[in-house]
């Protein structure tokens, strides 16, 4: 891979260290297993990618869990609908780092870990990304060597910052690993570890307080280079001046390291093999079971209670909710310390999404799209594009045009249709209350976002061959996740935002595992906070 250079020790280095140390990662620690007797071992709020992790993870080493979700199928975001002859994927575009990739980290680990892999089909994606701006049109290989020669191709004179961004992504990721299991640390363990960032992770401390943009500026001069390389900040939360260093990187190689994938079957299948594998575990995971309170004893969670009434007792209990409606909502914010609920208070979240589901009556391939994942956008300016789409106004935005039916997968369409799905940027707070206006708006601005798309795909304006167009707005996701204002990425991912709350809670039985919670955002994440959340409760139970 690359060439990491660890550099030597100073004392003055060691000062500043231990000083950063105090502060970086700090968590809310609690010892030892919670000792109160329960129906169940741990209680999972929410059965989105993040619940269920945590729920097979917990399973697979012989803790009873129960896991309780409020819609009507598990999977939260990673979900899957029918519209007549075509299925929609309700989100997932393109997943990091699940598949047979380099197979040492992250989320391969884990899905084997809990028995989840043998159940799910990984498709892998035949290009990254094609980027088109009013001036640039390029397709982009999922793999370093073709990313690499398709930007050396169109910028030679950037070749030496392409390699130089290539190490820096491989070094973040490389760093990150090497500090995946610092959550973990308790004590001296966790001071030195600390400590010795500086000195052990240079590229991630290096980084760890700058934007993609500086990156960005670090590696190359020319601005056309740049917008492209940095295509996917649409996919992170916040535009490339404002987006921490670190995401863009460790995604980066995520991606063009381990590879770029969809699930066969959608998302939905690896929601459902997640709830599988629990059940065969001897867990339970029930639907239409809308958690209404987190019932406390003595400052701990004592279980919960659902909408009928029912309630289910539990050691620990597990949130896979946004922390608003843990703390304020489930528990009380009288149970948390001020400091915490001020800094929950303190956090920005990030957007949430506007886009259309539609079905053709025409073969998009067999015309000549072959494409997967298209980014059209109308500026070269993230935070033009950004304030635009979070205004409303998305003819002045960026549009994600994801063609599912030539993913490989026959589940989407019929032979001879096709399934895309437009995704924008939005916020909750630009959707008018009144349901009238509310649909009035919606429908301009599906006719406005398949406009823009048509600059790319003109058939999708083409009344003769749409068969169904269905938008979504940030109500809709919020209607199907219960996450504040419709978020689906958790909190703004800028670089004094990054580590955003520990998956502890200051209540010792209590614990976060989702995308609100410290491994950032994205299905692969989601389940990583799964695992987060469940290894920490294993490490109070003793298990190794
Ligand atoms: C349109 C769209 C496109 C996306 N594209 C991609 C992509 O291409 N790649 C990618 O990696 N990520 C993508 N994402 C993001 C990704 O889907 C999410 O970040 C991730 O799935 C979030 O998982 P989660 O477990 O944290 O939360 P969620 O999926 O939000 O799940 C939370 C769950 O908790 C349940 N719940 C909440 N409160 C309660 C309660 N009180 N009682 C019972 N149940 C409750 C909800 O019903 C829900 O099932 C996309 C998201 C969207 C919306």
């Amino acid at each position: 891979m690359s060439g990491k250079r660890k550099r030597g020790s100073t004392i003055a280095v060691f000062v500043m260290a231990a000083l950063f140390a105090a502060i970086l990662f700090s968590g809310c620690a609690a010892t030892g297993p919670a000792t109160r007797s329960a129906d169940y071992d741990v209680i999972i709020i929410g059965a989105g990618l993040g619940g269920l992790s945590a729920g097979a993870h917990l399973a697979s080493n012989d803790l009873k869990v129960l896991v309780l979700e409020q819609h009507d199928k598990v999977g939260g975001c990673a979900t899957r609908f029918e519209r007549g002859e075509f299925t929609f994927d309700a989100s997932l575009h393109e997943m990091a780092g699940g598949g047979p990739g380099k197979n040492d980290r992250g989320l391969y680990q884990l899905l084997h870990l809990c028995g989840v892999y043998d159940k799910i089909e990984f498709i892998p994606l035949p290009d990254f990304y094609r980027s088109i701006f009013p001036d640039i049109d390029i397709m982009l290989p999922p793999d370093w060597e073709g990313f690499k020669y398709a930007l050396k191709s169109k910028w030679p004179e950037e070749a030496d910052g392409i390699e130089k961004f290539h190490r820096l992504c491989a070094d973040t990721l490389d760093d990150l690993m090497e500090l995946k299991n610092l959550f973990r640390y308790r004590g001296a363990k966790a001071f030195l570890a600390k400590a010795m960032v500086p000195l052990r992770q240079p590229t991630f401390y290096r980084y760890k307080d700058k934007t993609l943009q500086d990156v960005l500026d670090d590696c190359f001069t020319n601005d056309d280079i740049k917008a492209v390389v940095s295509q996917l900040w649409v996919y992170y939360g916040a535009p490339v001046p404002e987006q921490s260093a670190l995401i863009g990187l460790a995604a980066t190689e995520t991606y063009l390291g381990d590879g770029v994938w969809h699930i066969k079957g959608t998302s939905q299948a690896l929601s459902d093999a997640y709830a599988e594998r629990i059940r065969e575990l001897g867990g339970e995971v029930r639907t239409l079971s809308k958690v209404t309170r987190v019932i406390m004893e003595d400052g701990m969670a004592a279980g919960v209670e659902i909408a009928s009434g029912q309630t289910f007792t539990g050691r620990y209990v597990v949130a896979n909710t946004d922390p608003y409606q843990l703390v304020f909502k489930l528990v009380g914010r009288d149970y948390f310390p001020e400091a915490y609920v001020q800094n929950l208070e303190n956090l920005k979240p990030a957007n949430s999404l506007f886009g259309v589901y539609m079905g053709l009556d025409i073969d998009l391939k067999a015309k000549g799209y072959h494409d997967v994942e298209i980014f059209y956008n109308t500026s070269k300016d993230s935070v033009v594009l950004h304030d635009n789409m979070m205004k409303g106004d998305f003819a002045d935005g960026a549009v994600a045009i994801t063609i599912y039916s030539n993913m490989g997968d026959p589940i989407y369409a019929p032979p001879g249709k096709s399934v895309v799905t437009l995704t924008a940027y939005s916020d909750y707070a630009v959707w008018p209350e009144d349901s009238k206006a509310y649909y009035a708006m919606k429908d301009r601005k599906v006719d406005e976002l398949v406009a823009l798309a048509a600059n790319v795909i003109p058939e999708l304006a083409d009344p003769a061959v749409v068969a169904i167009k269905e938008g979504f707005t940030p109500r809709t996701l919020k209607r199907y996740t219960m996450n504040r204002d419709g978020v689906v990425y958790g909190f703004y991912l800028s670089p004094d935002q990054w580590q955003k709350i520990p998956n502890e809670t200051p209540i010792s039985n209590l614990y976060i595992a989702s995308n609100w919670s410290q491994a950032w955002h994205g299905m692969g994440s989601a389940q990583i906070n799964g695992w987060r959340a469940a290894r920490l409760i294993m490490d109070r139970e003793g298990i190794e």
